[in-house]
């Protein structure tokens, strides 16, 4: 554990020093749980949301896109229910005078359980060898069994005062279970309360007459209330989806975890629109796409997994999360609901305008049910950074740090570097940045020993360097280093124009998710 801490303050400090994640108005102290994406991490940021739009809407014929406003009418968030149950439970320590979410406090503990099992299983891995059986393990240890089934009571509890919005009884599972406050230590706490997550402000020359609106939590209400626009207008058949990314805005009471909770963040969100009665069929299917668009990454397959809802809004029908292995545990970064029609129904209601797809097949109007993905941007990028981060040991000693990314997202593509900054070597460079500028983001860099230069760039996640010799300059071949393996070729320039996008063209990731 405090191994994966360490690990994190690493990646945040790694994150700075390479212009990938800086807190927001640092000059002033910072802004709590807000940041800004440096030159490096905007790309980063730049190429998830480019593969996220492309998968969706070049890969799937029938999903299109929009781009919504930020403000919206404030009766929209009447309607979807955000003004009255957009609500997380609060707990106060009273000795720390820190703020916590109960729900995540109770949560925590259940991992704990979670964790204790894991644990018995690796001793017992180790000490068993090949002839160990897992599942048998599982079902037979002692321990094992003892903390599975607090876990299950502790877990049947805490999803029944969810469900039931019983706030006393969170507080008193927390008393029972003797949580102490991270920091204090004590069991000192206050009673939970509701708090609501809307930021809002007024829109008006003057605050007399002006009107409250709200900075939207989500992105998926835009899509709703266009819903028959882009339906109509793009005379959309059903099943239909409508994608869209943009900021969101949460006043998070524990704003913590770096880039993972943020008060403004950014959402990609798809909502499509199915017949009722299909929407459990399509949400089985959109839970493996996402899955695949996930994997096709290559950041391990073992460090995703499902997560089913226990406690079901109360506009779901089914709810699943997709959670990768942060370096402080499994968290969501996708979530995958079946909406059923709630949004749709309830802003007929609220406008008093209807809200109906004529379906020709059936011959008949309905208000269509939704599957809605809903994945995080900065959680994404996250999670990308986190599985993409290593530091390593070299031959004489030395050491790298090396951000494996998946090429395609990689800020720069491929560093041009010319041995000596004499005898037209730099110029040779720059006619190679000139010729694959178009396709991919290059980089140009003299200075210092090639080391330094590789070692800059591996930082960064650069796929490719590409050295330029003096031989280049009459054999018109160029050394390339592959950042992953330290690799190193000698390749015609010529070949360049190939070599490069084999690997880290979006094109080359769209088409494994297509044949997977
Ligand atoms: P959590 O339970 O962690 O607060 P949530 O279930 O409220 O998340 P959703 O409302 O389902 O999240 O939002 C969809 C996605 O938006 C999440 O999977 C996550 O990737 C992203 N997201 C939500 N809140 C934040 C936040 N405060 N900062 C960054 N990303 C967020």
């Amino acid at each position: 554990m405090a191994q994966q801490e360490d690990m994190f303050k690493k990646l945040i400090s790694h994150s700075k020093e390479y212009g990938f994640v800086f807190p927001s108005s640092e000059l002033y102290d910072g802004l709590g749980a807000v940041y800004d994406y440096g030159q490096n991490g905007v790309e980063l940021k730049n190429n998830i949301k480019k593969y996220w739009w492309d998968s969706m809407t070049l890969l799937h014929e029938n999903v299109t896109g929009i781009d919504s406003a930020i403000f919206m009418h404030p009766t929209i968030w009447k309607a979807s229910g955000h003004v009255d149950a957009f609500n997380d439970p609060l707990i106060d320590n009273k000795d720390s005078k820190k703020r916590y979410r109960a729900d995540v406090l109770i949560e925590d503990l259940i991992a704990k359980y979670e964790d204790k099992i894991n644990k018995e299983v690796e001793k017992a891995a180790k000490r068993f060898g090949d002839a160990f059986d897992t599942q048998k393990f599982l079902e037979t240890n002692p321990r094992v069994l003892e903390n599975e089934a607090k876990k299950k009571e502790l877990h049947e509890r805490f999803a029944k005062a969810m469900n039931e919005n019983n706030l006393e009884e969170l507080r008193q599972i927390i008393v029972d279970y003797e949580i102490v406050c991270p920091v204090s230590g004590s069991r000192n706490w206050t009673e939970v309360r509701q708090f609501n997550l809307m930021f809002s402000t007024e829109m008006g020359s003057v605050a007399d007459g002006a009107t409250r609106i709200y900075l939207r939590p989500e992105t998926a209400q835009g899509i709703f209330v266009n819903f028959l626009n882009v339906q109509k207008s793009g005379r959309m058949k059903i099943p239909f989806g409508i994608a869209q990314i943009g900021k969101a805005f949460r006043n998070e009471i524990v704003a913590r975890q770096f880039v993972f909770r943020m008060r403004e963040f950014e959402q990609m969100e798809m909502q499509f629109f199915v017949r009722p009665g299909e929407e459990l069929k399509w949400f089985e299917q959109w839970k493996q796409t996402r899955m695949k668009w996930h994997q096709a990454l290559g950041l391990g397959e073992k460090k995703y997994r499902f997560h089913d809802h226990d406690k079901l809004a109360h506009y779901a029908n089914a709810a699943t999360d997709i959670e990768f292995e942060m370096p402080f545990g499994f968290k969501e970064i996708e979530g995958i609901h079946s909406r059923t029609d709630f949004d749709l129904s309830s802003h007929e209601k609220y406008s008093g305008k209807k809200i109906q797809y004529f379906d020709p097949e059936l011959n008949k109007s309905y208000v269509p049910y939704v599957v809605e993905t809903s994945i995080g941007v900065d959680r994404m990028f996250l999670s990308v950074l986190a599985g993409s981060y290593g530091e390593e040991e070299l031959e004489g000693g030395d050491t790298r740090v090396v951000l494996r990314l998946p090429p395609a997202l990689a800020p720069v593509k491929l560093a041009v570097l010319p041995l000596v900054k004499k005898d037209g070597l730099p110029e040779k460079a720059r006619e190679i940045i000139d010729r694959l500028k178009f396709d991919f983001r290059c980089q140009y860099d003299e200075k210092d020993s090639i080391g330094k230069r590789y070692r800059r760039q591996d930082a960064i996640g650069t796929p490719y360097c590409i050295t330029i010799d003096h031989d280049t300059m009459t054999d018109n071949c160029v050394t390339i280093r592959y950042r992953d393996t330290m690799e190193q070729e000698r390749v015609p320039v010529a070949g360049l124009e190939r070599i490069v996008p084999e690997k880290v063209s979006m094109k080359q990731l769209l088409k494994q998710i297509a044949k997977s």
